[in-house]
């Protein structure tokens, strides 16, 4: 989920040292990198199965910071919105291959550019690994399909 800034520069590792299931709330809630690829729209084929993201995004997401605009009041406006916890982490096979939490779920660690690592969210907007400026409020989508991207896959590190 994309959420208010979370990216403050911790004294330790943590995530290195703390497996997830044992982390706590605030450690587990700081991994997010706030990039807002979850907030984007996906089709899955019916035939293949095979999931495509969309560039268009929740309509509460801010395309500039990424962060979510009423985050913690979002079920209200989005009921469905996906809390990513530990009872559900391996049946979210839809989360992009950057997402820090399938990152560690598959052992492989955060990227360099994460802001944990960075202390903010900027070199991830460099690099091109958030949503930043590359959205359409999906309310303003008629046809998901046509609003097929590949970017949101992209992975370094
Ligand atoms: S894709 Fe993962 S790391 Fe990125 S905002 Fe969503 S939950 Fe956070
Ligand atoms: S309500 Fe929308 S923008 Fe907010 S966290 Fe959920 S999917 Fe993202």
């Amino acid at each position: 989920m994309s959420q208010e800034e979370n990216q403050t520069s911790t004294p330790t590792r943590f995530w290195e040292t703390t497996a997830l299931e044992n982390m706590t709330a605030v450690q587990w809630e700081s991994l997010c990198d706030g990039c807002g690829k979850c907030c984007l729209n996906k089709l899955i084929d019916d035939d293949t199965d095979e999931l495509y993201y969309t560039n268009a995004a929740c309509h509460l997401l801010d395309d500039n910071s990424c962060n979510c605009r009423r985050y913690i009041e979002r079920f209200k406006f989005v009921p469905d919105c996906t809390v990513v916890s530990m009872d559900n982490l391996a049946e979210l096979t839809w989360l992009p291959e950057s997402c820090a939490y399938r990152r560690l779920y598959l052992g492989r660690g955060l990227p360099s550019w994460h802001p944990l690592i960075t202390g903010s969210k900027d070199e991830m907007h460099r690099l091109g690994m958030s949503v930043q400026a590359k959205t359409v409020n999906e309310m303003k989508v008629r046809y998901l399909e046509d609003n097929i991207v590949m970017w949101p896959l992209e992975d370094l590190d």
